[in-house]
């Protein structure tokens, strides 16, 4: 698999002022009529796009409609917080082209929230955020990639203006229009969501402060010496980086705009802008009260699914953030709230939905990141199993982390800091579990390389991801 980067675009003079009413973004619902479809998507981003072009590999004229909340044309949610930055312009974050939907014969109902689902009956209904009006769709094949929802904790305060997840378009827009105004900012969680906040935010506002409960930044992506490389490029960067403490009140001004945060230790921080980013749920109400199965809270609570994405339903597949997906490492299904994951499990989900047989095979927690410079790549575990058979090899110097996990010889973990060039190889040996027995010494050295492998390997390791594309 090559490494998943998400190319920035910047297309400022083509589209100046990003707007929340963007040209295109309503286009098709004027087309808008109730009637029957054989493939109904709910969800326009990465599991939703990767369907539509999976059934269009297979099945070039059965009737396809795709839903969404959100008004906007499909974009790279990613890079939400690039637009903060300024780095990325609105038409830089689109997915697919303008005109992908034509292009793909598909009808769009933008700016329609999906519910009632009646799976025996093969009907939902569609309400527009618009005005209100209700429609029934009708289907015989189902997509549900509806992502994930923000963790919002319990807390007094968080209706003040100027607090708000970061998740959606629509957020960073609003973000971005008082940047003008806001001189300190706090960043509630360091995951892959907060992080990317404060780094953006960083370069647009005077103060900003990343508050984390556990011990380290970034805890599911990194092992100890990884994250506190990331959070010296923070703090080098002028961000506060505050570990072991997290937000108990947020407090407003008599303009009921948030003026501070209260933290657990008692300590206060001015701020005009609190962002909360403490993690993502699967987003499943559209499940709730049908018969389609979702697995335990302590699981996730995400939409079952088998490696064919399909759900307990027959003709109702899910794939992305809301539904479980097999890790290729550790086994197992569990949830990968990630771009790539998304995106092959629908493109999986729609050629099976199109009557091909394939499996999504592929998915583990991978993330490639980049932090003021800094970049680091990791996947699968991130910290060697306390059990029998696991071994590991670290190589760190001049400012360079490097450590792989095997088992059995076989790559299980991977985390590149600082120089991540050959990062693609270990993750296409990692992805193929070949046996490195004979090149394991050689394996952090500077001499690795490709063309040292023996043959087969790197005929292997070549491959593109899935048969598919
Ligand atoms: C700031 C940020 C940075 C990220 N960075 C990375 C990264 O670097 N690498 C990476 O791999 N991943 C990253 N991710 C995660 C990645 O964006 C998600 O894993 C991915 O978007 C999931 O795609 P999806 O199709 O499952 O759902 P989503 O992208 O969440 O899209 C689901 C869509 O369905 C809509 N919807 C939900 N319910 C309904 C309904 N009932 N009716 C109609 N519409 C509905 C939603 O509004 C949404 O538009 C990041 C996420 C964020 C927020």
């Amino acid at each position: 698999m090559t490494l998943f980067t998400l190319r920035k675009r910047n297309f400022e003079n083509q589209y100046p002022v990003p707007s929340t009413r963007y040209p295109g973004d309503f286009r098709e619902n004027k087309l808008m009529a109730t009637k029957k479809f054989k493939y109904l998507v709910i969800g326009n981003s990465a599991g939703g796009i990767g369907c539509v072009e999976g059934i269009r590999r297979v099945d070039r004229t059965g009737t396809i409609a795709i839903v969404s909340d959100e008004r906007y044309h499909t974009y790279s949610r990613p890079l939400i917080t690039h637009l903060i930055e300024g780095d990325v312009e609105r038409g830089g974050m689109d997915f697919r082209p303008r005109s992908f939907y034509r292009g793909h014969d598909v009808q769009p109902y933008l700016g329609f929230r999906a519910g009632n689902l009646d799976t025996n009956g093969r009907k939902v209904s569609l309400v527009s955020s618009e005005d209100g009006t209700r429609h029934t769709i009708r289907f015989e094949k189902l997509l549900i990639a509806t992502g994930g929802k923000p963790f919002i904790p319990p807390m007094e305060g968080l209706d003040l203006d100027g607090v708000t997840p970061m998740i959606n378009l629509d957020q960073s827009l609003e973000v971005r229009k008082k940047l003008g105004r806001v001189k300190s900012a706090v960043v509630l969680g360091a995951g892959l969501i907060g992080t990317k906040t404060a780094q953006a935010l960083a370069h647009q506002i005077e103060k900003v402060t990343m508050v984390e409960l556990a011990d380290r930044i970034l805890s599911p992506v990194t092992d100890a010496v990884s994250s506190e490389m990331a959070a010296d490029a923070f703090r080098r960067n002028g961000v506060q980086v505050l570990l072991t403490n997290t937000v108990t009140e947020v407090r407003g001004d008599n303009r009921g705009r948030v003026s501070e945060v209260q933290l657990k230790d008692g300590s206060v921080l001015p701020c005009d802008l609190f962002i909360v980013a403490i993690g993502v749920r699967p987003r499943t109400e559209i499940v709730e009260g049908t018969d389609i199965s979702l697995s335990d809270i302590k699981l996730g609570g995400g939409i079952e699914v088998g490696m064919n994405m399909e759900t307990n339903v027959e003709g109702i597949y899910a794939c992305g953030d809301c539904a479980h997906a097999h890790d290729f490492v550790t086994g197992g299904m569990k949830l990968l709230p990630l771009w790539p994951n998304a995106y092959i499990g629908g493109r999986i989900a729609g050629l099976n939905m199109a009557g091909s047989k394939h499996q999504h095979r592929w998915a583990t927690n991978m993330n490639s990141v980049d932090f003021f410079g800094f970049p680091m790549v990791s996947a699968g575990f991130m910290l060697k199993p306390d059990r029998k058979g696991f071994e590991e090899v670290i190589r760190q110097e001049d400012g360079n982390y490097s450590k792989v996990i095997l088992k059995g010889d076989v790559i299980q973990g991977l985390i590149m800091a600082g120089n991540v060039d050959r990062a693609g190889i270990y993750l296409g040996l990692m992805r193929e579990k070949v046996k490195t027995t004979s090149f394991k010494k050689e394996l952090l050295t500077d001499d690795f390389a490709v063309v040292q492998l023996p043959f087969e390997v790197k005929e292997k390791i070549k491959q593109p991801i899935m048969e598919i594309e």
